[in-house]
Parts: C-alpha cells; sequence; structure tokens
C-alpha cells in the first residue's frame, strides 16, 4: 500500500508538472499571438424575436494555436487575465468588432464583452472612445457586456466607467445572468439596457414547467426593470416556442440562429436571415 501510494504521488505530481509547462507554454505562445494581432473573431447574431430581425452580433474572439490548433476563450481568457494581458485583447476585440460593425446595415450593432481587469486598468474608456471614432461608428451601435463578477471585483470603479458609457448611449448588457452568487441590488444601481439570460436556464424549459417558471421569473426581473431581456443558448424549435409562449424575453442567441460566423460571412447571413 505504502508503494502504491509512493507511486501515486509520483504520478500526481508529474502531472501537475506536465500541465505547468503546458500552461507556460500556451502563455508564452498567447503573449506572441496578441503581440502578433494572431487573434481573429467570430460573430454571433442577437435576433429580435418580435420583427425575426438581427439587432446585433457579438463579438467572439478566436484563437488558433499555430500547433495545437483551436484553443477556446474559456481556456485562454483566464490565462490572459493572469498576465495581464487582457486589455491588450480587449482593445484588439473592440477595434476589429467597431471596423466590422461599420460594414453591416446601419440598424445593426456590435456586442464586445469587457472583462472585470478591464475595469482596473481605467484606459477603458480610451479603448472604446478610440475604436468608435477609428471606425465611425456611432456610440449607440456598440453593446458592452459584462458579468456580474466583473462588477463584484471592482464594483467602484465599474459602476463609475459603466455609468460613463451609458451616458454615451452605449449599450451595457448583464451577461450570463443568474449565474452569479451577488445581490440583485447591483441591477438597480446600474445603467444595464438588456440583461441576458444564461443559456443553463434554458436546458429544461421543454420538458420541466418548473424550469419554465423559474424562467418567466428571472425575465421578469428584466423587464420590470426596463431592461431588454435575451435568452442565451437556443438551440432548438422547441425551446424557442416556450421563449415564445410563456416568457417576456424579447431577443434570443443560440445555434438554432446561428452558430458564430467568420466576419466575412456576417453580411450574407444577415441578408439571408431578414429576406426569409
Ligand atoms: P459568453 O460571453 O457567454 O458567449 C457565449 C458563448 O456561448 C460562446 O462561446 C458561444 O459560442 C456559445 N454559444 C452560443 N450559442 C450557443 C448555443 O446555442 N449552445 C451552446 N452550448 N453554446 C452557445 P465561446 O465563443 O466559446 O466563448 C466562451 C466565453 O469566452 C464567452 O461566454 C465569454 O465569457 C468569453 N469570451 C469570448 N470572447 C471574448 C472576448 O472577446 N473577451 C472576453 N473578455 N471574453 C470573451
Ligand atoms: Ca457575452
Ligand atoms: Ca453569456
Ligand atoms: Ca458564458
Amino acid at each position: 500500500a505504502k508503494a502504491e501510494g509512493k507511486h501515486g504521488a509520483k504520478l500526481f505530481h508529474a502531472d501537475m508538472d506536465i500541465n505547468y509547462q503546458h500552461r507556460q507554454r500556451l502563455k508564452f505562445d498567447l503573449s506572441q499571438a496578441v503581440a502578433d494581432q494572431d487573434l481573429s473573431l467570430a460573430f454571433q447574431p442577437l435576433i429580435d424575436l418580435s420583427t425575426g430581425k438581427v439587432v446585433s452580433c457579438e463579438a467572439l474572439v478566436r484563437w488558433t494555436h499555430p500547433s495545437l490548433g483551436v484553443i477556446p476563450p474559456s481556456t485562454f481568457i483566464p490565462l490572459a487575465e493572469e498576465m495581464g494581458l487582457i486589455s491588450a485583447i480587449t482593445n484588439l476585440v473592440l477595434r476589429q468588432a467597431t471596423r466590422e460593425c461599420s460594414r453591416w446595415p446601419a440598424h445593426i450593432g456590435v456586442a464586445v464583452n469587457i472583462s472585470a481587469r478591464d475595469f482596473r486598468s481605467g484606459d477603458v474608456h480610451q479603448m472604446v472612445n478610440r475604436s468608435l471614432a477609428e471606425a465611425g461608428l456611432a456610440a449607440n451601435r456598440l453593446e458592452l457586456e459584462v458579468t456580474e463578477t466583473a462588477l463584484i471585483e471592482h464594483r467602484e470603479s465599474a459602476i463609475e466607467s459603466l455609468k460613463a458609457f451609458a451616458a454615451q448611449g452605449i449599450g451595457i448588457s448583464l451577461d450570463d445572468f443568474g449565474t452569479g452568487y451577488s445581490s440583485l441590488s447591483y441591477l438597480q444601481a446600474l445603467p444595464f439596457t438588456k440583461l441576458k439570460i444564461d443559456r443553463s436556464f434554458l436546458s429544461d424549459i421543454v420538458t420541466d414547467r418548473r424550469a419554465r417558471n423559474l424562467l418567466t421569473n428571472v425575465a421578469r426581473i428584466g423587464t420590470d426593470l426596463n431592461m431588454c431581456v435575451l435568452a442565451e443558448g437556443v438551440e432548438t424549435e422547441e425551446q424557442l416556442q416556450v421563449l415564445r409562449d410563456h416568457s417576456r424575453v424579447q431577443q434570443a442567441q443560440g445555434y438554432l440562429f446561428s452558430r458564430p460566423l467568420p466576419a466575412r460571412d456576417v453580411a450574407d447571413f444577415i441578408r439571408h436571415f431578414e429576406a426569409a
């Protein structure tokens, strides 16, 4: 048993080591990719359920590692945050996203994810406004998506920043709503224009009445506060039907409408979707 324990411990160590080395390599390669502007964007449309039209597209960052292939943002965004690289990524995403948006029909906006750390660095305003100016894009075509975590970790600076953005006419969306653990009091204190209900709330709505009730009530929180309510992760027609019948959800996003698209395919998608 003793030998086994030893052996086990050794294996565990070896594993940790590989893991550590792997992370170090990813970090190194990520900083290279950011320096070379080797990240790209995919865009996923947000659909208005009453008009059936695309209202905006969310920019989602993509990294294809030269030898390891596609690394998901859920892996490299936390690394970037650890390394202090996130504001460089946010800046890159803002510039590319606003530039793409300026080529789309004027009624279609673009949504960009802002990380908690971006509020700490303090130059998020400059990044946003420089991107808008360079792209020649009106402020009201930009939405910034923030999570509850960002608000908890950097409450003071986040509130100040978001109020300034809202005053400019930039949309502010609360992302992944319902997955945080904070109190709901900040919902009133902050100038959110949109509440994005996390897709975990949609998983059982077709089969489970209690899940439907929960969704309805979560959506009500948003509408009562005059926010636009969006459901994330709509994958099936059945889910869409439930959304229409049982909730006050106004907008939706998910694989049912479209996977995230390469930038060059967005304009075509909008044209075809709106013609259909
Ligand atoms: P998110 O902001 O909640 O983005 C939505 C994620 O859900 C995207 O994953 C999208 O591809 C995925 N998704 C969309 N529709 C469906 C669906 O119907 N079913 C399922 N199962 N998934 C769906 P992605 O692109 O892998 O991004 C993951 C997360 O990484 C994002 O979650 C966001 O938190 C972060 N992220 C992505 N791009 C950026 C960025 O530019 N900056 C920052 N700070 N974070 C980003
Ligand atoms: Ca988002
Ligand atoms: Ca989300
Ligand atoms: Ca998410």
